[in-house]
C-alpha cells in the first residue's frame, strides 16, 4: 500500500485513539468530544510525529490537536468569513466556484483534507461529505469555466484537491488545460504539511504535463518543513513545479519575529517562495488564534532587514465578506487608533474592519444589523479625511 494511503488509513479520528497520544483529563475528554462535533479531527501519524507531547503549548500540538476554545463563538465570527458563498458578489456556491475577481476562478472539488486544521476558515465545508462535487457538478463547474473567456487562471483549493485521486487530477487537469483561454492552474493544498508522502512520483508525473501550473503550500511554522517534507517538495521543484507557501499569522504559533524568519528561511532551503501572511480570517470559533492587524504590520516591518526581500510574504488582509484581498500596508488602511480599521478593497470601495477580538468601536456597536456601507458613514470618513489633514499639517 502507498505510504500515502497508509497515512491516511491510520489518521487518528476520535478523541479514544487520541488518547494513545496525549494524556487528557476526563473533563477535557468530554469538551473535545464536543468540539469534535462542531469540526472534526484527523492527523496522520506523520504529523503525530512531529508533535512535542510533553509541552502543553507546542505550536504543533495547536494547529492539530482540538481545543475547547473552540466552542467559544465571538461577536462578528461568520460561517463564510470570505464570502464564498456571496452570490451578489457574482460566486456560484452551487456550481463550487468563487469568481471574485475576472481572471481568476476558484474551485473546490472536495472538502476532504489531508488533516483539519484547528485554525480552519472553511470549516462550514471542510470534511462534510455533502460538498464532495459529483462528475455532473464537475461538468456544470468546467462548462463555466470554458464559457467565461475572461478567466486566465483557474485555482483549485478545497477541502484539499490532492486528496482526490491520481485518475481523478488528471481527467480535470486535462479538461482545463485544452481550454485555450486559461493561461495557467494553481493548487492550493496542505498535503505537504499532513501528509508529504502524497506527493508520489506518479502525482508529480501527471502535475508536470499541465505547465505552467503552480502548487502553494501552507506551511505555518518551520518545525513543519520536516526532512520527509522537503525531500517531498523537492521531487516537485526537480520536475519545474515552482511552489509558493502561504501561511496565517497565528497566536501562539508563529505571531514573533524570530519564528517568521525562521519559517521563511526554511521555505527558501526547501525552494518555496513566501508568497502570501494571512491575517486569520473571522471563522467560528478561532478567536483564540487571532492576532491584530496593528502587532502583524508591526512583526512585517521588523523582518525587513532580518531577511532577505525575497523571504518576505505580502501581507494579506481577505476582506470579511468576500470584498477580496488587500495587501497589508498604508495605501489600503487608515485606523482609528482604537480597534476600527477602514480598508480600502481592490475594487476601490471602503469598508469597516474591526482589528482584535473583543475591540467594537461605538461607530460599529450595531454592525451586525446594519449593512457595513451605511456604518461606514460620511462622517467617520470625514472623521478620517480630517486625521489625515492634521497630521499633514502637522509634519
Ligand atoms: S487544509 Fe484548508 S480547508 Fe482543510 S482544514 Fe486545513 S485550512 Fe481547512
Amino acid at each position: 500500500m502507498l505510504q500515502w494511503i497508509k497515512q491516511e488509513k491510520n489518521a487518528i479520528r476520535t478523541v479514544s485513539e487520541l488518547q494513545e497520544y496525549i494524556n487528557l483529563s476526563k473533563k477535557e475528554l468530554s469538551r473535545l468530544e464536543e468540539v469534535c462535533q462542531t469540526f472534526q479531527m484527523k492527523i496522520t501519524p506523520y504529523y503525530m510525529d512531529l508533535i512535542d507531547k510533553d509541552d502543553p503549548n507546542d505550536p504543533l500540538k495547536l494547529l492539530a490537536i482540538p481545543n475547547i476554545k473552540e466552542l467559544n463563538i465571538k461577536k462578528g465570527e461568520l460561517d463564510d468569513p470570505i464570502g464564498d458563498t456571496n452570490e451578489a458578489l457574482g460566486n456560484q456556491p452551487e456550481k463550487a466556484l468563487t469568481h471574485r475577481y475576472p481572471d481568476r476562478v476558484l474551485l473546490y472539488p472536495t472538502p476532504e483534507c489531508g488533516g483539519y486544521c484547528r485554525h480552519c476558515f472553511r470549516r462550514r465545508l471542510a470534511g462534510k461529505k455533502e460538498f464532495q462535487l459529483t462528475e455532473k457538478q464537475m461538468d456544470t463547474a468546467l462548462k463555466y469555466i470554458d464559457d467565461h473567456k475572461e478567466i486566465r487562471e483557474v485555482i483549485f483549493t478545497g477541502g484539499d484537491p490532492l486528496m482526490l485521486s491520481d485518475k481523478r487530477i488528471d481527467s480535470i487537469l486535462e479538461a482545463i488545460h485544452q481550454m485555450e483561454h486559461i493561461v495557467t492552474i494553481r493548487i492550493h493544498t496542505r498535503m505537504p504539511v499532513w501528509n508529504p508522502y502524497r506527493l508520489t512520483d506518479k502525482l508529480v508525473s501527471i502535475l508536470k504535463k499541465y505547465q505552467p501550473l503552480w502548487l502553494v503550500s501552507h506551511f505555518n511554522h518551520p518545525r513543519e518543513l520536516s526532512e520527509t517534507a522537503i525531500e517531498h517538495l523537492n521531487r516537485l521543484t526537480d520536475n519545474g513545479i515552482p511552489l509558493l507557501n502561504q501561511a496565517v499569522l497565528l497566536k501562539g504559533i508563529n505571531d514573533s519575529v524570530e519564528i517568521q524568519r525562521d519559517l521563511n528561511w526554511a521555505l527558501i532551503k526547501a525552494r518555496v517562495k513566501p508568497y502570501y501572511l494571512h491575517q486569520l480570517d473571522k471563522a467560528r470559533g478561532i478567536s483564540h488564534f487571532r492576532v491584530s492587524i496593528r502587532k502583524g504590520m508591526g512583526m512585517l516591518r521588523d523582518l525587513r532587514g532580518s531577511i532577505p526581500g525575497y523571504a518576505i510574504p505580502h501581507y494579506i488582509l481577505d476582506i470579511p465578506g468576500g470584498y477580496g484581498k488587500i495587501p497589508m500596508d498604508y495605501h489600503y488602511l487608515n485606523s482609528d487608533g482604537n480597534g476600527l480599521i477602514i480598508v480600502e478593497t481592490p475594487f476601490g470601495e471602503l469598508r469597516p474592519y474591526i482589528d482584535g477580538v473583543d475591540k467594537k468601536p461605538d461607530a460599529l456597536e450595531n454592525l451586525e444589523t446594519v449593512h457595513p456601507l451605511e456604518v461606514y458613514s460620511k462622517s467617520i470618513k470625514q472623521k478620517f479625511e480630517e486625521v489625515t489633514e492634521h497630521d499633514l499639517q502637522e509634519n
